[in-house]
Order: C-alpha cells, then structure tokens, then sequence
C-alpha cells in the first residue's frame, strides 16, 4: 500500500515534469531592417538579440527583415499572428509601411499580441498615432510637443511636461544607474532596486501619448552629460486593446547590449509581453548598486568598435 502510494506520488511527479518540459516555446518574430543613419547596426545587434532569447531556453526566434527604403514593400507582409510577441529592432519613417500592414500589425497587438521595443525603434513612425499609443512614448524624426508631454519622474511621480521643445537627446555613452520604481511588477520582481548599466546612450526628453503606461525605472539624466536634469523613463510597459508592450530604451550598441541588467530585463520583458507572466529567475550576476556586470559570451567580436566611432565611407 505504502509503495503504490509512494509510486502515485512519483508517478506525478515525473507527469508534471514532462508536461513542463513539453512547454511549448514562445513564438517571437524579431523585426529588423531599415535604419536612419551608420549608428543603428540592427546587422550587428540582431544575432545578440536573438541569442539573448535563445539562451533564455523558453523562446523559438524568427527574424523578420523589412524592406530596405526604395524596394518592394508588396510582398511584405507578416504573419504577426503565428507569434505570441514582436521584438523591434527597427527603425523607419511614417511612410514605409503599406497601410494594409499597419493595420494588420494594430489589429494583431489589440487582439492581445505582445510587442517589445528596444532601443531606437521608439525612434520609428513617429506621426502613426496608433504606433505610439503602443510604445507611450519616443524620440526624433521630427517629434516635438504634438507628439505629447515629455514624461519624467519627480518627487516619486510620473510628470507629463507639455512644455514646448524637440523630443529626444542622450548624452556620451557613460555607465548610469537604474532605478526600478515598480518593484512588484513580474519583469523587475526581485530585481535590485538600483542597479549600474554598461556605457549606453541614456534617452532624455521623450515625448508621447502615454496613455496606459506605468514607468518601471528610471535613470537620472544629469546635466554635465547633456541630460535634462530629469529621471528619465528607461524601463515602461503599455497596454494597446489586449496587447501588452514592453519598452526598453537601453541598448544602442554591442557594447551596450552586454550589460546582465540589459539581458535580464530584455528577456524577462519579452516573455512578460508573450504571456503576461515572468517565470525566469533573477540571473545571480545581476548588477549591484553600484558595479556593473557583462557575460563574457556576449562581448563584442575583437577588433569590433561602435558604428559611431568608424570612420564614415567616403562620400560619393
Ligand atoms: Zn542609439
């Protein structure tokens, strides 16, 4: 009686862990392509991105590369809903897209797909309204107070600023400090509440809607780096409809993507915006307060510099 009691129990068990393991992956479609300038190589950062998830052991990764400008937009039309999140690396103007793809990607992050933008693609479609009520707010290609408030962080609270002025600016790529002002959502559960970032471009002056939007952290923008005096939002989720959005503005470069806090949020907020759930664990290498902390397997190629610091092709 003892034994087959004993047999039940492991019986179970061992059903539950093949039932686990037999989780089927997250389905991301990773959005690259088209860039402004020499300073977004989404060449060079998309196979770390998708390493990233890859390593995380719970995400399968197809990457999706849009049309480069001036080539044919007619077969480009993605199957949004074969995957549970869109992870953006891209970056292009209001006028790229077709229609008919704009509102297929509406219609698929309203119906409860999830969307994470990194980085510069808060940069992108800057007078397609619906883009922005997605990522509450973003930088550059025009954007000025029509776009919406600057929102920053004061006195323990949200400010939406309408003064008028451009929407945009970073400093030299110092280390900052991040500081997490929700501590109870699932992607900064147990996370330290401050932590070092690597040299990364800490985005000041943003501007948007915002409508939706809950600041997760912060990073104070100082003033002898050509900051705003401000803490400006580095970690923000939305909600769109049913869709969920995680918005990380950290990440420029390969350098910049090689920071654990980076890794860990970026993975930690594609899975939450997949699922509305978080189940990885805080990785023991995490930054402290004070010290900043890379993987040795993500470090940039030898010999590899920042696309900004290459000198430019000659000119035509
Ligand atoms: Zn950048």
């Amino acid at each position: 009686m003892r034994i087959s009691i004993i047999g039940m129990l492991l019986g179970g068990i061992l059903a539950c862990a093949e039932l686990t393991s037999a989780a089927p992956p997250i389905r991301v479609l990773l959005l690259d392509g088209e860039q402004a300038g020499a300073y977004h190589a989404w060449q060079e950062t998309t196979p770390y991105l998708k390493r990233m998830l890859d390593d995380a052991g719970i995400f399968q990764v197809d990457v999706v590369t849009a049309p480069a400008r001036g080539d044919d937009f007619s077969t480009f039309k993605p199957e949004w809903g074969k995957y549970q999140v869109v992870v953006s690396n891209y970056d292009a103007p209001d006028d790229r897209w077709p229609d008919s793809v704009k509102a297929s990607f509406e219609q698929y992050i309203r119906g409860g797909g999830g969307l994470v933008s990194v980085h510069a693609a808060d940069n992108a479609f800057a007078n397609w309204k619906e883009y922005n009520l997605m990522i509450g707010v973003g930088g550059w290609r025009g954007r000025n107070e029509k776009s919406g408030p600057h929102f920053y962080y004061e006195n323990g609270n949200l400010v939406p600023d309408p003064a008028p002025g451009f929407a945009g600016s970073h400093g030299a790529r110092l280390a900052f400090k991040v500081v997490n002002r929700v501590t109870d959502h699932p992607i900064t559960s147990g996370l330290p509440k401050e932590w070092m970032h690597v040299g990364d471009e800490l985005y000041a002056n943003l501007r948007g809607p915002g409508e939706n939007m809950t600041v997760l952290a912060t990073a104070f923008s100082d003033p002898a780096n050509r900051g705003t005096g401000h803490d400006e939002p580095i970690l923000m989720v939305i909600s769109y409809g049913k869709g969920r959005i995680f918005h990380t503005v950290i990440g420029h470069d390969l350098a910049a993507l090689n920071c654990v806090g980076f890794i860990t949020t970026y993975q930690r907020g594609t899975e939450w915006a997949a699922t509305g759930k978080v189940t990885q664990k805080v990785p023991r290498d995490f930054p402290s307060a004070d010290t900043t902390s890379m993987r040795r397997e993500y470090d940039p190629p030898a010999g590899w510099t920042s696309p900004g610091a290459r000198p430019r092709p000659p000119s035509k």
